[in-house]
């Protein structure tokens, strides 16, 4: 445990690092979550168009010619789509909190074993870097040197080993927000046209623009 001491100083350490922040991988970084932001929403208003959509068209399939019909299909339309607003929203936060405390509970157990068994987590680290064709020789030593940086040791293991993030935790409360705001958005889509219109020509219409919102919807994602 020679090397219990020093890491906590390099750690603090002030190294100049000309790559600091590099705008490449910050721009590179917000892609990516660019990218699966745009997925969730996709997503969400694909699940809330399609549910109403059917919906929608089966009530007034099924009322055609009744009086009250149109308030009926309006109604139905409206209440199905908060109603799964609702379901899909609590899904997906509660989906975020299991997988938040799955990583959680994860990340803890690797913590511990990093501080109980430095010796079988080294083991384990040199053997995830031959995995990766580095010579037995060089693992060692790879292995020895990251271990002086506790932090960079840590992330190096829950990445590599239980292979997640090691960075800031999602929030199960905003992936609730976004699946109910998305699923809400997509499933108004195909109940407008039965406010603007009546019988057969408010179907048609509904079921065109739903199409057309999911054709460009899968278009931009
Ligand atoms: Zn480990």
């Amino acid at each position: 445990m020679a090397a219990a001491t020093s890491p906590q100083k390099k750690r603090g350490a002030a190294v100049h690092n000309p790559f600091a922040g590099s705008p490449e991988s910050e721009s590179e970084r917000e892609a990516l979550a660019r990218r699966s932001g745009i997925r969730e929403v996709v997503f969400g208003v694909q699940d809330g168009l399609l549910t109403t959509m059917g919906l929608t068209t089966g009530v007034a399939t099924a009322t055609a010619g009744a009086a009250v019909a149109h308030t009926t299909i309006l109604i139905a339309g409206l209440a199905g789509a908060l109603a799964g607003m609702v379901s899909m929203g609590t899904g997906a936060y509660l989906a975020g909190c299991a997988e938040r405390d799955l990583k959680r509970a994860a990340i803890h157990k690797e913590r511990g074993e990093l501080q109980s068994q430095p010796l079988e987590e080294h083991r384990e680290m040199v053997g995830i870097l031959m995995e990766r064709g580095v010579p037995a020789a060089t693992a060692e030593e790879l292995s020895r040197s990251l271990a002086q940086y506790p932090q960079l040791w840590e992330e190096t293991h829950i990445e590599k080993e239980l292979g997640i993030s090691s960075g800031p935790h999602e929030s199960p409360v905003r992936d609730g927000l976004v699946m109910a705001a998305t699923f809400l958005i997509g499933a108004v889509i195909p109940i407008v046209p039965y406010i603007v219109a009546s019988g057969l020509g408010a179907v048609i219409g509904s079921l065109l623009l739903s199409a057309v919102v999911l054709v460009w919807v899968n278009a931009v994602s």
